[in-house]
């Protein structure tokens, strides 16, 4: 299990809750020590153009420092899903995150969609054909959706449940009848932790759905999978909790 991180991702880019100071630190910090970390090389813009139009790339440049940041965290998820189709699950420990991003506009946080570019990249290189996006954010990624529409190649999902079992049993379920993809790339949002914004899950949990991917992963997709960072905005559980989740999908 690599993380991918880049110390810009330290930078307070703007005023969001996704960019606010210790965030990534409380993080790193739970970390650190456990897992090896690897750092990316920024996207290019011909990469954000697998996903977005030139008018929305334009509109985020003229922000130079989320723009700068936004192609590190591209580039993140673009080095993650790489390690993962070559047989090393991986995490991108990234931010701006991307799930609110559509082809044309953006919002939530959000300014470039992280994890469609980087699976849509593998795509065009030829190296797969059909990806699983799994979204456990609280917060539907109508970016991700809106990408890939009614697409053959990309299933997205984002389990739903009003209570912790039955958004626990919605997720296992549809994991178990999924049809084999190549890799399975996984929208990896904190806030529905119980002390975070959805109040529902708790940090074992994140092992749980963790091993889940893990298992989808050896037995429908040859291993390969990896995640990315998105949601999570209690600095004091945010920590534990991509712990819990990279115990579960690593080793
Ligand atoms: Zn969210």
């Amino acid at each position: 299990m690599k993380v991918i991180f880049h110390k810009r991702f330290y930078e307070v880019y703007t005023h969001d809750p996704a960019a606010a100071g210790g965030r990534m630190e409380a993080i790193v910090k739970a970390l650190e020590g456990e897992f090896e970390f690897a750092e990316p090389e920024p996207a290019s813009e011909k990469d954000l153009e697998r996903v977005h139009g030139k008018n929305h790339i334009q509109s985020v440049k003229r922000d130079p420092m989320v723009y700068e940041v936004g192609l590190l965290a591209t580039g993140g998820a673009i080095l993650a899903a790489k390690m993962a189709f070559e047989g090393q699950a991986a995490f991108g420990l990234i931010r701006p995150p991307g799930h609110h991003a559509s082809p044309h506009s953006c919002w939530g946080f959000c300014y470039f969609n992280n994890i469609a570019i980087a699976i849509k990249k593998l795509i065009s290189e030829g190296k797969i054909k059909h990806a699983l996006i799994l979204d456990f954010d609280l917060h539907y990624g109508d970016g991700t959706a809106n990408t890939f529409g009614n697409s053959k190649e990309v299933r997205y999902f984002h389990p739903e449940g009003t209570n912790r079992e039955t958004f626990l049993q919605d997720l296992e379920r549809s994991l178990q009848t999924e049809t084999p993809y190549e890799i399975i790339g996984v929208s990896a949002g904190f806030d529905r932790h119980e002390k975070d914004w959805g109040g529902l899950l708790k940090t074992e949990d994140y092992l749980t759905i963790g091993k889940w991917v893990k298992d989808y992963s050896l037995n429908r997709c040859q291993g390969r999978r990896f995640g990315v960072l998105e949601g999570g905005y209690n600095h004091s559980v945010l920590g534990k909790n991509v712990r819990s989740f990279l115990q579960g999908l690593g080793n």
